[in-house]
């Protein structure tokens, strides 16, 4: 007896079962005495209790069944976890919880080292992918999208500057004679600080003395106020990544609403700059094809093809630690409530419920096919063909389609 209470409280020590409401760690420990679970069934059992808290679904009580077979009462469980994780998710009777009203964050201004432009930190030679450069103006974000994988890597609360940000990108000495496309929305969001620390004093002046460069802003943001006061430089291009109303409301908190990005986008090219549109993540839940038609819909009846350069789409994908992020959280998502599929090393849906909903996503833009650049974020090199009914053989291969591209529309010599 003495000796399984010790095995309990070292397998729970290391799980989140301490988040557990109580009544389901008081039901655990029953259990667990009563069917003598092993350290990693404990550990099973209580990931399971998490994610059904998580998701607002029914509790580890509920789904759990009676039997004197412990073999049987463990298959049973994974069978009714399964069978919620592959239901199409209902938001309807979804409440939030422990969702921050504001943003509350500190500020840090501190000299960095390096310089924190690279390779977009997601590319893979598994994936088919842009060779994106990603420049980190701002390190954290202070909007809050649960699907976050940024969230793993810096501290939250903190959003640091770096001091000597103006001078190292005034310093940076690239190739004249080659495009180059950088972004700035991977490390935090491109706009919601505005002209902070004179971050974008310093990017409009780079883009304007490297005309080469083809420097993206990407947001989820409506704080365009330095846009609407100065002349944008025609390298510069300010891109939005949008969803539903109901993914919005529920798992990108903190952001701006539909509403207020597809204005602020609307603002920004009435001021004659190109904009493009990010659908990363789409996620999958009860209509949900028909809530995104509506999104698509509206930018083609908002926008004129001229005016927009890209359209993007991806999925959720995640790593293991923002899965166990995720679970440390006392708060309500059902981003996690989802068949899982390997999608090389890292979780994501099944291949056939992405082709669905990329080709839906493809064929709405029909009337634009011709004259936007449509890409696939992230995803491997098969679902291109299955989407768009052709692929590109190497990332160089899509690298130089997507500049070539670009750069048509945003009216720039293609530099190879
Ligand atoms: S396709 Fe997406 S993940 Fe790949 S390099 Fe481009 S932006 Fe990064």
């Amino acid at each position: 007896m003495n000796s399984y209470i010790d095995k309990f409280t070292n397998s729970t020590k290391n799980t989140i079962y301490s988040k557990l409401p109580k009544k389901s760690q008081e039901f655990i420990k029953k259990k667990s005495f009563e069917l003598k679970f092993t350290f990693s069934e404990i550990k099973q059992i209580v990931d399971i209790a998490r994610d059904l808290d998580m998701w607002n679904e029914k509790t580890i009580i509920d789904i759990f069944s009676e039997h004197k077979q412990k073999k049987v009462v463990i298959a049973r469980l994974k069978k009714s976890y399964n069978d919620l994780k592959t239901k199409p998710n209902s938001y309807e009777n979804f409440e939030l919880k422990n969702i921050a009203k504001e943003q509350k964050y500190n500020f840090k201004t501190q000299a960095k080292d390096g310089f924190g432009l690279g390779l977009c930190p997601v590319a893979s030679e598994k994936t088919r992918c842009c060779n994106l450069l990603t420049l980190d103006a701002v390190e954290s974000c202070g909007f809050d999208c649960s699907y976050c994988s940024i969230q793993s890597f810096y501290n939250q609360n903190t959003i640091t500057f770096d001091s000597n940000f103006t001078d190292k990108l005034k310093n940076l000495n690239l190739d004249k004679n080659k495009t180059y496309h950088i972004g700035t929305g991977q490390a935090s969001d491109s706009l919601m600080w505005g002209n902070r620390e004179g971050v974008l004093d310093a990017l409009f002046l780079f883009a304007k003395e490297n005309p080469n460069v083809i420097l993206e802003f990407k947001t989820k943001s409506d704080n365009i106020s330095y846009f609407m006061k100065n002349d944008i430089p025609k390298n510069i291009l300010c891109t939005w990544s949008l969803n539903t109303p109901t993914i919005i409301k529920n798992e990108e908190h903190l952001a701006a609403s539909l509403d207020k990005r597809i204005s602020a986008a609307r603002d920004v090219a009435d001021r004659g700059a190109k904009v493009g549109f990010h659908f990363h993540p789409i996620v999958e839940y009860e209509n949900y094809l028909n809530e995104y038609e509506n999104v698509y819909d509206r930018l083609l009846n908002e926008f004129n093809a001229n005016e927009v350069v890209l359209i993007s789409f991806g999925t959720l994908t995640f790593i293991k630690p923002v899965i166990k992020q995720l679970r440390d959280r006392e708060f309500r998502s059902k981003i996690t409530q989802m068949p899982f599929e390997d999608a090389n090393g890292k979780s994501s849906y099944p291949n056939s419920t992405k082709v669905k909903m990329f080709k839906h996503a493809y064929e709405n833009f029909k009337p634009w096919a011709k004259d936007v650049f449509f890409y696939l974020c992230m995803e491997e090199h098969e679902m291109w063909a299955k989407t768009f009914g052709y692929q590109y053989t190497t990332n160089n291969d899509f690298e130089n389609a997507m500049l070539s591209a670009y750069t048509k529309k945003l009216n720039m010599k293609f530099l190879v």
